[in-house]
């Protein structure tokens, strides 16, 4: 089957899966956040603890599910794995806390979409391992609780700003992922080339690095895209001119930019005059979620410095204009 440059949902999340390191010293980069978590495995297993409850956050594809389901490995423990928008009550829940295991890992995605009952519900099960159940209505309401056995939950988030206060507390551990350098992704792409037995030249690899935004999930999704071109195409092999002609048969251009990217800027120069223009407004004209907006195209761009974020919205920088073939507006008199 060949794979487009754009893949489905449940097609990604396969790749993703087989290409997914186990251990911690597979994981590339992110080597302060990697040391930490070494230091709290070997302390959690030398005092017989379980680890503490640790929140990810960063935008999508930097890793987070890959460093839990890394964590369990090193533990020796299982993981069962959960999204705040399939917990929409508590009962939801019980599932999965009445099947932990001692130590095991509760992996909780898109934890800040959690409906505050859930949350709230979940409080003493983090705090002291207890679920409270409350049985009956009205005056004849009563509570039982049950004991849970001890285990880690490891939740994951674009958007650490909109978990609650008393939510954030609970976790022992707040682990913030980065955008990756073309050298790291390129290490990445060698091995998952590897892992799908197709060649690839040094050359190519930091190519499809380099175009790769950032982001190991993209970096994989080029590859298999690429691979599948090479395969239609010539041998199945990647070699420079390979990775070149299939991205740019992806639209991908030259600096990584796929067409949403190029969409969201070329509406903000050419319809907003360059900014400030509120989320919303570019939302609905590229007619995108605004979510997806600023979860998943909006990191890479302001990291790069394409825009930037101002109080009134968002504004088009120089290197906007140049990506597009355009000329940036003079600088105005103060
Ligand atoms: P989401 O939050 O949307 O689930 P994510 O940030 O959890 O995204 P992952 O699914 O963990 O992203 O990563 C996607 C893929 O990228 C993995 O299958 C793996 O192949 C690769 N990857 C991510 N991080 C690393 C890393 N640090 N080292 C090696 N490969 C990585």
């Amino acid at each position: 089957k060949v794979i487009g440059p754009s893949s489905g949902d449940d097609e990604r999340k396969q790749h993703d899966a087989a290409l997914r390191p186990k251990l911690l010293k597979e994981v590339i980069g992110q080597r302060k956040v990697a040391e930490r978590l070494e230091i709290a495995v070997r302390a959690s297993q030398k005092l017989n603890e379980p680890l503490g409850h640790i929140l990810f956050d960063g935008p999508p594809g930097l890793g987070k599910t890959t460093f839990a389901t890394v964590l369990p490995n090193e533990l020796g423990t299982s993981i069962q794995m959960t999204s705040g928008p399939a917990l929409s009550k508590p009962a939801d829940l019980l599932p999965f806390l009445t099947n932990l295991e001692e130590g095991s890992v509760l992996f909780i995605d898109e934890i800040h979409r959690m409906p505050r009952v859930v949350e709230e519900f979940i409080y003493p099960a983090m705090e002291d391992f207890r679920i409270d159940i409350v049985l009956g209505e009205g005056m004849s309401a009563r509570t039982i609780t049950y004991s849970l056995k001890r285990f880690t939950l490891i939740g994951a988030t674009t958007r650490s700003g909109m978990l609650s206060g008393p939510m954030r507390d609970r976790f022992k551990m707040h682990e913030h992922l980065e955008f990756y350098s073309v050298e790291e992704l390129a290490t990445i792409i060698r091995i998952n080339s590897g892992k799908l037995n197709t060649p690839i030249t040094e050359s190519a690899a930091r190519e499809l690095a380099r175009r790769s935004r950032g982001t190991p999930r993209v970096a994989n999704s080029r590859l298999h895209w690429t691979r599948s071109y090479s395969a239609a195409k010539h041998d199945g092999s990647i070699s420079e001119p390979i990775a070149k002609a299939a991205l740019d048969m992806a639209e991908v251009d030259s600096d990584g930019l796929d067409k949403n990217d190029r969409r969201y800027l070329e509406i903000l120069i050419d319809l907003y005059g360059g900014g400030p223009t509120g989320v919303e407004a570019l939302a609905a004209t590229i007619n995108l979620a605004s979510d997806t907006l600023s979860d998943e195209i909006e990191p890479y761009l302001l990291r790069e410095q394409y825009i930037t974020r101002s109080p009134r919205g968002r504004v088009a920088m120089p290197r906007a204009y140049t990506a597009l073939g355009k000329l940036p507006p003079r600088p105005k008199p103060d």
